[in-house]
């Protein structure tokens, strides 16, 4: 937490609704941080006499945004699946990858073999990427333990990546991420673990339960028991939903008040109506389109619905190890149909809205001092220039990082 002030900003985004647009753009601009939070922000002629004495970066000119929020990541995990990747561009399908030892078990195998400082210094290296990156919150899911100790050990790292780096770290829940194979033919019996023994492991170490409803993996009823058993605990819900077919995952997580529905690529209008009723934020996670040649999710249907938007990496060693939000904005800028300006709002005030986050993801007085510095004039350089170095510093509430 520090006193900081930022001037000489060419372009200012605040997402703050009442300055026009939905980017709440100034131009000129300086922001006050005091004990880590915004003070004050506005032209930068007109700083108050109040903040003239703090410490200050000048952002030379360039544009600066609120710190991207990345909603939903799988970054705990040990093993290596690039021989994995390797076979799926030779053209293998996924059950031949299987046969070859890949697929999610294998990193199930490798995380519960992995100690707690091995899984803590490889989740530490992506998460201060992302932070690196401009990324000052990101939600982290266990979901490679699927046994009580392994999935709370996984939490216990993530809430130690909170406390040492300078990212925030939301941690969720995820040990409905697959049927682990010991368990194959008796799913019933993990179904039972998961609501019981697990999730009074978790919950104290958890802010959110997640459950991967979609053909394949958890039925709707499994996921409704699974969610129910988590929120009687406290805890906030989270859906992978309908991501390879729609069986009503979306539909669920509305009913049950869900914060957020992630994916949602097969979700109907109808699945998408119940959602805004409900204040049910969509997670689009073009990255997994990207790294594996799939269509991209239907942003601009989504965004047209009235439902919320956010975007997130979803890195993960199987299907998106992608962990900037500059890459994912121009991804939804390109692919997606979503304007550059959709795109930066879902990627910071969407995302934080996913994760129930007031106070991030806009620049407004006292919202906390997390932004990032652009090594460019505008916002628009963020999709213009997909493979750029772009941030130029990152401001953790209140301390250049
Ligand atoms: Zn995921």
């Amino acid at each position: 937490m520090a006193d900081l002030l930022i001037t000489n900003i060419g372009q200012l985004v605040t997402n703050d609704p009442s300055r026009g647009g939905i980017l709440g753009i100034v131009e000129q601009a300086a922001v006050a941080i005091v004990e880590g939070s915004i003070a004050w922000l506005g032209s930068k002629g007109e700083v108050p006499s109040d903040y003239l004495d703090l410490a200050i970066h000048d952002a030379a000119g360039a544009a600066v945004v609120p710190g991207f929020v990345d909603a939903h990541t799988h970054i705990v995990f040990a093993g290596d699946r690039s021989g994995e990747f390797a076979r799926r561009l030779a053209g293998e399908t996924y059950e031949e990858v299987l046969a070859a030892g890949g697929g999610i078990q294998s990193t199930v195998t490798a995380t519960r073999a992995a100690s707690g400082g091995e899984l803590f210094d490889g989740a530490a290296a992506r998460a201060s990427r992302m932070l690196a990156s401009g990324t000052t919150t990101v939600e982290v899911k266990s979901g490679y333990g699927l046994d009580v100790n392994t999935e709370a050990r996984l939490l216990g790292v993530a809430t130690r990546l909170d406390a040492e780096l300078s990212i925030d770290v939301i941690p969720t829940f995820l040990g409905a991420h697959v049927v682990p194979a010991e368990y194959r033919d008796r799913r019933d019996e993990y179904v039972d673990l998961v609501c019981t023994w697990m999730l009074e492991a978790a919950a104290p170490l958890a802010t959110f339960c997640d459950v991967f409803c979609d053909e394949a993996a958890f039925t709707v009823d499994e996921a409704r028991r699974i969610l129910r058993a988590a929120a009687e605990r406290g805890l906030g819900l989270r859906v992978h939903a309908d991501q390879l077919g729609r069986i009503g995952a979306a539909e669920l997580a509305a009913d049950l008040g869900a914060a957020s529905a992630d994916h949602v690529d097969h979700a109907t209008d109808e699945d998408l109506a119940a959602m805004r009723r409900s204040g049910t934020v969509a997670v689009l996670l073009p990255g997994v389109s990207f790294s594996m040649r799939l269509p991209y999710p239907a942003g601009r249907r989504v965004w047209d619905s009235g439902v919320t938007v956010a975007l997130a990496t979803d890195c993960n060693p199987g299907t998106s190890w992608i962990e900037t939000m500059p890459f994912v904005i121009a991804l939804a800028s390109l692919n997606m149909g979503l304007t550059p300006e959709e795109a930066l709002w879902a990627a910071t005030r969407g995302s934080a809205l996913s994760l129930r986050l007031d106070d991030r993801g806009h620049l407004v007085a006292g919202a906390i001092g997390d932004l990032a510095v652009l090594d460019a004039p505008s916002y628009l350089h963020l999709p213009y220039r997909p493979d750029a170095d772009i941030v130029a510093a990152v401001v953790k509430r209140g301390v250049v990082i």
